[in-house]
């Protein structure tokens, strides 16, 4: 569906669910049609008020998100009452690399994700891997077919959770929190596990 100059008419985020729907009015028919997103984290609107017409609907992943968004994420309402403390601004620590061009670009210039503690980067291959995604459930690693060797590959890391810990608390309900990368070069998935 095109939504460019539809009428907002309402939209509700189920924050718990990651549902995101809108109820748009397009300028060429009758009737309100509905637009459904799934997976939504946060959402950001510009110029929201009554009467106003779409122009967009961008879909970003949570690290352009976060890069796009900083200054909104940290520095919260405008009267600087409820700032939000937020930990995804810059990478702590990561894997070593040989290459200072590539830990440059890493500590300078690469968005953190959102974590529980400080964010820390994986390495593979001599480079650093992508942020794929959070992991809020080890069950969510079995679609990956290699969640006993990511595990494994875990627990051989410095400052890693005993993987019984793992195994027992990484699950929805616990304040602990998987994050996955995958390697650019190999493919290989690797994980990374912070507690609260
Ligand atoms: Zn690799």
């Amino acid at each position: 569906m095109n939504v460019h100059d539809s009428m907002v008419v309402r939209y509700s985020a189920d924050l718990e669910n990651e549902t995101f729907a809108m109820y748009l009015k397009p300028d060429t028919e009758e009737g309100v049609k509905e637009v459904n997103f799934e997976g939504v984290l946060a959402h950001w609107f510009e110029y929201v008020a009554s009467w106003n017409v779409l122009y967009d609907i961008e879909e970003l992943d949570v690290k352009t998100f976060t890069s796009y968004f900083k200054k909104v994420l940290l520095e919260g309402k405008s009267d600087g009452s409820a700032a939000v403390k937020f930990q995804g601004e810059f990478i702590a620590a990561a894997d070593w690399v040989s290459d200072s061009a590539k830990r440059e670009e890493l500590f300078h210039r690469t968005p953190g994700y959102i974590s529980i503690q400080d964010v820390y980067w994986l390495a593979c291959c001599d480079d650093y891997c992508q942020f794929l995604r959070y992991v809020d459930d080890i069950n969510d690693l079995d679609e990956l077919g290699c969640q006993e060797e990511l595990l494994q590959e875990y627990a051989q890391r410095k400052d890693s959770h005993p993987l019984d810990f793992v195994r027992k608390y990484l699950h929805r309900d616990w304040d602990v929190r998987g994050y996955l990368f995958k390697c650019m070069h190999c493919g290989k998935y690797h994980l990374w596990v912070d507690v609260d």
